[in-house]
């Protein structure tokens, strides 16, 4: 149907009035959450995946590689440095066992919904098609698996680890770096692979220390509390505060098995059809070696506008451009109320349910049972109206004057973003910490190098480019980072590091390429535009586009000299 540009415009105001509202109701910005788990929010860190920490002596010794982190960008990275033939490696990992993101997001119904087909990396080189078109949490974890005991990765690592300290030693020409068991481990190449959503948060609710009931973070979910499949939830009253990508997939199943479910809802997520299926096996048994590189490499030319399109859009002025953008986007966003209508009977849990923000202000979401879930006669929509919970008692949180009396809290309350890529503190050249040298604006060649922190690559920070898919771009990012340390070995350098020139032209590339509109301003606060604070043009995503940011890439690697400091 079409409309008259008035339908659009009062439905941006709504969503103007409703950001506002929120902008209001939490003046704190990012400082309203806490990562910081000591105290009595301690537990909160544990993990419930292992019995116990292993005891073991600290380690003191030297290899050439290591890792920080031991998710899908260590795991990715690591293979091509096997495949170059790097046999010291190491990976230091705070959980018991690899996998990253999906080591720790075990909770019900953990599934991805990039198309496993795509997401799902070294596809060929495992010889594996997964199982479905979406994979669940339990399949990638195995990937995960998989991959370290393919590429031997199992042998020299570290886990229940935590690195505190990375320091350059200039004399000798490699890091030392300290963790939290004691160990004194030195490496030539560090790599952070340490993921940028890998830190639980709780909002900082006044009395949560108080809850006499049973709670955990989303992240750290207890099986031995819930039962596996959830069955001693039976007889308990649920509450669950978040209604994020998370909180989407698992309240499903707490809705099944909960006695009662109460669910806080600060701000709603768009919910879109989740089109599943089993991979078709005949399809699968005809797919021929190198085909997955030909899919993605297909998929990523598809997503560039073609010729003609370009053409198009040059007719307009770029005030029509973002006209007709906002206006499509609105379109999709009113497709998802209708959706929420059909499926949910209560007319006021519907509209209660219903996001009013542009699409892709916060992540999308896909389930096909969520909003249904608020039909169970057990299930208890708890609409805080951009409030949120801000006080917890004994018995549970609080809102308007009205207790919930709960047996079990879950806090689906999401993750710190950490925009610089790294989490312990990096010492480089001259005793400068990375931090410090970022204070004035994130400072990188590719969101990977950065001068004076010679041997050292960030992988998944800011200043790299986030399209198609996160182990796609995670892999290109381990493609450059092997062929820089291989081509340091091959040529006998102890030593490769960005030039500072490289380093500027790159920030001024992000910037030249970051926000032409005022979309993150617009947006409802969330965690994709940092609770509406204001961000410098550099702090953030490399926005020329993922065959742009390849180009560069490999643009450099030809000619290593003019972007690198060889020694
Ligand atoms: P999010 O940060 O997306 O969500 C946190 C939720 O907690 C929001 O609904 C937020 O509300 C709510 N919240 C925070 N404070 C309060 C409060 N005081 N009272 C009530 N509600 C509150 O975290 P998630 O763990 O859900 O997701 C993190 C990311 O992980 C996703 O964006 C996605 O990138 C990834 N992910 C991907 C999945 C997939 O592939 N399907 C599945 C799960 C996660 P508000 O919106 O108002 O801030």
């Amino acid at each position: 149907m079409k409309h008259e540009q008035s339908y659009y415009d009062e439905i941006k105001e709504k969503f103007a009035e409703q950001r506002d509202l929120r902008l209001k109701l939490r003046p704190e910005g990012t400082a309203q959450f806490t990562s910081d788990f000591s105290g009595p929010l301690k537990k909160h860190a544990e993990d419930p995946h292992a019995d116990n920490i292993t005891a073991r002596e600290p380690i003191n010794d030297t290899v050439e590689v290591l890792f920080i982190g031991g998710g899908f960008s260590a795991l990715l990275t690591s293979a091509r440095l096997r495949q170059r033939g790097i046999e010291s490696i190491r990976i230091v990992e705070r959980g018991s066992d690899v996998g990253g993101t999906w080591y720790w997001n075990r909770y019900p119904g953990v599934a991805c919904d990039v198309v496993s087909y795509d997401y799902l990396p070294l596809l060929d080189e495992l010889d594996y098609v997964p199982k479905h078109h979406y994979s669940r949490g339990e399949e990638i974890l195995n990937h995960c698996k998989a991959i370290a005991r393919k590429y031997d990765l199992y042998e020299l690592a570290v886990f229940q680890t935590t690195i505190i300290s990375t320091t350059w030693l200039e004399d000798e020409r490699v890091w030392c770096l300290k963790t939290d068991r004691g160990d004194t481990m030195k490496a030539k190449f560090v790599i952070c692979a340490n993921g940028t959503l890998s830190k639980p948060k709780l909002a900082r609710i006044a009395g949560i220390e108080s809850f006499q009931g049973h709670s955990f973070h989303t992240s750290r979910w207890d099986y031995h509390y819930t039962g596996q499949n959830l069955e001693h939830l039976n007889d308990k009253v649920v509450g669950i505060i978040g209604t994020g990508a998370t909180a989407v997939q698992a309240i499903p199943a707490l809705g099944k098995q909960s006695k009662e479910l109460y669910i806080f809802q600060r701000t709603p997520s768009s919910i879109d059809i989740r089109d599943d299926w089993e991979t078709d096996q005949k399809w699968a048994s005809s797919l021929q070696p190198g085909w997955q590189t030909v899919r993605r490499n297909k998929a990523i030319r598809q997503a560039q506008s073609s010729e003609k399109q370009l053409r198009e859009r040059r007719k307009y002025t770029q005030e029509e451009k973002i006209r007709r953008q906002e206006n499509s986007n609105i379109d999709y966003m009113m497709r998802i109320h209708r959706r929420i209508e059909q499926e949910v009977d209560d007319p006021i849990v519907a509209d209660a349910l219903k996001p009013w923000y542009m699409f892709m202000c916060k992540r999308p979401c896909f389930h096909n049972e969520y909003l249904a879930t608020y039909n169970r006669p057990n299930v208890n929509l708890i609409d805080t109206q951009g409030e949120g919970v801000t006080e917890i008692r004994g018995q549970g949180p609080i809102f308007r004057d009205r207790e919930f009396d709960l047996d079990l809290l879950i806090y689906a309350t999401g993750f710190e973003v950490q925009k610089t890529g790294i989490y312990n503190k990096i010492i480089g050249k001259a005793g400068l910490n990375l931090e410090d040298k970022y204070s004035s604006g994130i400072q990188t060649l590719f969101g990977i190098h950065s001068a004076g922190y010679p041997n050292l690559f960030i992988m998944g920070g800011y200043q790299a480019s986030f399209q198609f898919n996160l182990t796609y771009m995670l892999q290109t990012q381990g493609d450059h980072i092997a062929d820089c340390i291989a081509h340091t070995r091959e040529n006998s350098f102890d030593t490769i590091e960005a030039t500072a020139k490289a380093e500027q032209w790159w920030v001024q590339e992000v910037i030249n390429h970051r926000g032409k509109t005022t979309r993150n301003e617009d947006c409802t606060p969330g965690y994709y535009n940092f609770e509406g604070e204001t961000q410098r043009r550099q702090d953030g995503n490399y926005n020329g586009g993922i065959t742009r940011y390849l180009n560069h890439m490999e643009t450099s690697r030809e000619d290593m000299t003019k972007h690198y400091i060889f020694s």
